[in-house]
């Protein structure tokens, strides 16, 4: 069995590889993690825009973090969306 994590939008367990983590550590605030190696608190969210938007939308990483978020992190997880779509 693979492990599986949790969108934190939609609530779907998928496999790590359809999924963005988003690390969050304190002094560097919240980032994408293409590695998805990085320290820190992570979350996962779809590579679907519409995850992204309604995460967008809801604040979630927000709410995940407790902290703020700098909207091009949303920015780049839509980039980082759109490109796992031109791949299909
Ligand atoms: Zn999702």
């Amino acid at each position: 069995m693979k492990p599986l994590r949790m969108c934190m939008v939609c609530r779907q367990r998928k496999e790590k590889q359809d999924l963005i983590r988003i690390a969050y550590q304190k002094e560097r605030g919240a980032e994408i993690d293409h590695s998805k190696t990085m320290p820190g608190r992570g979350a996962y969210l779809c590579k679907t825009g519409d995850c992204i938007a309604q995460a967008q939308k809801r604040k979630a990483l927000e709410r995940a973090f407790s902290d703020s978020v700098n909207p091009a992190v949303y920015e780049h997880l839509m980039q980082t969306a759109k490109g796992a779509d031109d791949e299909s």
